[in-house]
């Protein structure tokens, strides 16, 4: 049983924004959290939720370490080991099977709490674009639910 809360009156709160991302390479992780900041600041929210979201099935997004550089070359490098590029069983007729698994594992989602305005990330995190297939212009989705104070 689905409570009811009134005339959708949490919908007010939500704000949505789109931007594009130019990848470098085949596999490319892309610090996009200034342009999620951008978004919640638009938005007005103060607290609530930021979900990312890219709608692509050869790409994702995952929150890691920004810090040192060589995380996100160790993060690219492990998921090449897992997922070879080429393999003798990969039957999809694109020839990008790593691509679209490591899209699924990296998943094409992500949520963030905003408090005092901003994304309440780690000292050490960032939001990172990934590209398993370029390189191309991607596309990012930012809903913001959240309320001003
Ligand atoms: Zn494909």
């Amino acid at each position: 049983m689905v409570a009811r809360v009134g005339p959708l009156r949490y919908m007010r709160g939500m704000h949505t924004t789109t931007f594009d991302v130019p990848t470098p390479s085949r596999d490319a992780m892309i610090d996009i959290t200034p342009s999620i900041a951008a978004a919640i600041q638009e938005a007005g929210a103060s607290s609530g939720l930021v979900h990312i979201y890219v709608p692509h099935t050869t790409a994702g997004v995952t929150i890691n370490e920004n810090a040192d550089p060589d995380v996100i070359h160790d993060v690219l490098a492990g998921l090449d080991v897992a997922v070879p590029h080429r393999q003798g069983f990969y039957r999809h007729s694109e020839g990008n099977s790593a691509a679209h698994i490591k899209s699924s594992m990296m998943g094409c989602g992500a949520t963030a709490p905003i408090v005092d305005g901003r994304m309440a990330l780690g000292t050490w995190q960032s939001v990172f674009f990934c590209e398993f297939d370029g390189p191309r212009t991607r596309r990012v989705i930012v809903t913001v639910m959240g309320e001003a104070s």
